[in-house]
């Protein structure tokens, strides 16, 4: 199957790729919806990724910010999984990169920025949620280092938090529009490490696979999908994607 897969990979034209937390657990980052998530081990965890928890009460975001602060993704690396997705890119194949990441371990590795469409925003960013403002999470945290507990927006005096999606907030239409479009364009469609039971995320499988894209799904577990897919990979993606990505360096010689 990974021989066949890496066949169609390497005649497509316009691969869109899904990534979900799965490709950057083996960067160190825990997947907070699995069994071993984060939120299924601690309810704290849970309220903290709650807009109305987060903007009601201080003690959850003066918890927030400490979580912050020690979060594993400051110092995680991207792993061979995202660096075939960068293999991909430079191979002229990628044509979007939907992530449900909110880490940039992407970005990191190597793709372009404007390839990544980031549906449930970044941690890497702050927003203010009183007018908007977004700029450098490290700018934030420095002052919570400094000894503020629950830092407020030095325009507005609003709530800070971090640009990403929290539970009970909206997703950003335009983005997801972005993602949909893209997938409808798809000759194929991997998803990676996503659980696709997040909706409407999730529905960027159907739209590709009407648009006539073969579907490879790699994911450790089993997903809603697995049925329609053309191929369903279990195994590290670490060590999955780079079998099926052909390098570019070695595929132009
Ligand atoms: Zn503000």
């Amino acid at each position: 199957m990974i021989d066949q897969v890496r066949s169609w990979i390497d005649g497509a034209r316009r691969v869109v790729v899904l990534s979900g937390a799965g490709i950057s657990t083996d960067s160190g980052i825990p997947d907070f919806r699995g069994p071993q998530g984060v939120w299924t081990k601690n309810p704290l965890a849970e309220k903290m990724s709650n807009i109305h928890y987060y903007l009601a009460d201080p003690e959850v975001r003066k918890a927030s910010w400490q979580n912050r602060l020690a979060s594993p993704a400051w110092s995680a690396k991207p792993n061979a999984g995202h660096a075939a997705i960068v293999e991909l890119e430079k191979g002229g194949k990628l044509h979007a990169l939907i992530t449900q990441n909110i880490d940039e371990l992407h970005q990191l590795a190597g793709n372009s920025p404007e390839r990544v469409i980031e549906v449930h925003g970044t941690m890497r960013k702050f927003m203010c949620w009183g007018c908007g403002m977004r700029g450098p999470m490290q700018r934030v945290l420095e002052r919570v280092r400094a000894g503020e507990e629950d830092p407020r927006c030095r325009d507005c005096g609003g709530v800070l938090k971090s640009d990403t999606i929290s539970f009970g907030q909206q997703l950003v239409p335009e983005v997801i529009d972005r993602a949909m479009h893209a997938a409808g364009e798809a000759d194929l469609f991997l998803a990676v490490g996503s659980s696709l039971q997040v909706y409407p995320v999730a529905g960027a499988v159907d739209v590709a696979r009407s648009a006539g894209a073969k579907i490879v799904i790699v994911n450790a577990q089993p997903t809603p999908f697995d049925e329609i897919a053309d191929a369903v990979l279990g195994g590290s993606i670490s060590a999955v994607l780079p079998a099926i990505i052909s390098s570019s360096r070695i595929s132009s010689h």
